[in-house]
């Protein structure tokens, strides 16, 4: 087969050598047995970047019955992961490698499902079916790079480019509109002039596709750290994914604390905690950083003076959070966690210990078992939010240090913002008190809580039991 190296012999041999040998082992014994194989997809991608690490996944001419037979012959472990697209997952050394027969697919009439996958005998077939430039080449270690879309160019020059006519590649499958973006932000790289056309007229079609895929793209396009992009440049797209966010364009808050519309304001606190958690915020502080105004719109009401206000955001904000990601099935730990956040981003807090305990206290309440991680995730949260509103809320930020300091101090101390950590338990109250078990027990212990929280009463043993019995 003719072979474009255009890459050149140095960039196909440091890609040999990066080639992983569990990778090498697949294509041997597929191509000892008379196929042919390739490495595609990301990690020719990825590697080309300079990023190894990337999952190897195998293109294969074998059938995949026969692609299961010679590496079980082989010696190799395999799983029948997807069949009916002629995916097994080969497991060598204990790391999976996804190996797929040679396919295009058929028609796609409800704009997200193949109605039938089709097996081919050429790999050019197989690349002319992927998505994007970036991610349609293939490599083998002799026969070197096969890029028939211009990937390694546009890859270089960070250009996304649908692989032929794009409105017809976003028409057969809307995820590739979110893809795009996904693929965007990654690899910090422009979207090629037709493509986004394309984009723009398709993203309407996103509405026919499951939830829960949708959900993974965004969950990815949050990972790589540059939603902030996508708002500002793709928003078309990502109201599309998300209606909820539509109102959010252009809204003005008619507020001296905000220069921005909300659109723009959410964009700044997106990239801020990005900035503020050294690029690497968890997935639940993304979330509720691209949600934390979203019901801003919904909430607002103007004064006599014609001043803007948004009574009621947070806690309408928090069930939008737990709406919008149970549909995108993203995982309840998370959901709870944002939706935390959310609902307490404009609570008033100080630079006290007492303050930093009532707001683990909330946190606890909210999202049971997640309040020091999430304790931290709120400042930073609530600093971005002061950063990114107008300059005046600047001086803020600095008290939010202060902040840090004392919930640093809180947690560092033991102090008790939990039922559990009192220096009493619930036979003490039973016992002491000479109560039934019961509701009343509770009553008791968050009563003594709340007494320990606001320092009338310190933790220790011998003085709850003498308050208990007083
Ligand atoms: P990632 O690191 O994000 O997983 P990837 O390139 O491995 O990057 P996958 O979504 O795992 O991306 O898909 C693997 C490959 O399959 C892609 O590189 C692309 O060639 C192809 N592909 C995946 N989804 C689609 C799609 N919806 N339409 C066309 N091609 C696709
Ligand atoms: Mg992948």
């Amino acid at each position: 087969m003719d072979v474009r190296t255009d890459a050149g012999s140095a960039t196909v041999a440091r890609l040999a050598r990066e080639l992983p040998d569990y990778a090498r082992q697949v294509l041997g014994a597929l191509e000892a047995a008379g196929y042919e194989a390739w490495v595609v997809g990301g990690w020719v991608r990825d590697a080309l970047l300079g990023r190894a690490g990337h999952d190897v996944d195998v293109t294969t001419s074998a059938p995949w019955q026969e692609t299961a037979r010679v590496l079980r012959a082989a010696g190799v472990e395999v799983h029948e992961t997807g069949t009916a697209h002629g995916t097994v997952t080969a497991v060598v050394d204990g790391r999976p490698v996804e190996t797929t027969t040679y396919r295009v697919e058929g028609a796609y009439s409800d704009l997200r499902h193949p109605d039938e996958v089709r097996f081919v005998t050429d790999v050019r077939e197989d690349l002319a079916r992927r998505d994007f430039t970036v991610n349609a080449m293939a490599f083998h270690p002799e026969r070197g790079l096969l890029d028939p879309f211009g990937g390694e160019q546009d890859l270089a020059a960070r250009v996304i480019r649908a692989v032929g006519e794009p409105d017809r590649r976003f028409g057969e499958d809307a995820l590739r509109v979110l893809r795009a973006v996904r693929f965007a932000c990654r690899l910090d790289a422009r979207i090629e002039p037709a493509t986004q056309e394309a984009l723009r007229r398709c993203a309407g079609g996103l509405a026919a596709i499951a939830s829960e895929r949708i959900g993974q793209e965004l969950d990815g396009i949050l990972a790589t750290g540059r939603v902030a992009w996508a708002l500002r440049n793709e928003f078309a797209v990502m109201a599309a994914a998300v209606p909820e966010l539509g109102p959010m364009e252009g809204f003005d808050q008619k507020s001296p604390y905000h220069a921005h519309d909300v659109l723009e304001h959410t964009a700044r606190v997106c990239a801020a905690v990005e900035e503020f958690s050294g690029g690497a915020p968890g997935k639940t502080l993304r979330w509720a950083a691209l949600l934390h105004d979203v019901a801003k719109p919904a909430c607002w009401s103007e004064d006599v003076s014609g001043r803007g206000h948004f009574f009621g955001h947070p806690e309408a904000g928090a069930r939008v959070v737990r709406a919008v990601m149970g549909r995108l099935a993203l995982p309840g730990e998370v959901t709870r966690g944002a939706e935390a956040l959310v609902r307490l981003h404009d609570l008033e807090v100080s630079p006290t210990r007492r303050s930093m305990r009532r707001m683990l206290a909330e946190l606890e309440r909210l999202a049971p078992g997640q309040a020091r991680p999430l304790a931290f995730a709120l400042l930073d949260l609530k600093r971005s939010d002061a950063v990114a509103k107008a300059p005046g809320c600047m001086g803020y930020a600095a008290d939010l240090d202060r902040m840090s300091v004392a919930l640093r101090e809180e947690l560092a101390s033991g102090g008790a913002w939990r039922v559990r950590d009192l220096a009493v338990s619930g036979a003490d109250v039973i016992r002491e008190r000479g109560i039934e078990p019961g509701p009343g027990v509770g009553m008791v212990l968050s009563q003594l809580l709340e007494a320990v929280m606001e320092d009338e009463l310190p933790n220790e043993r011998e003085v709850l039991l003498a308050w208990l019995r007083w």
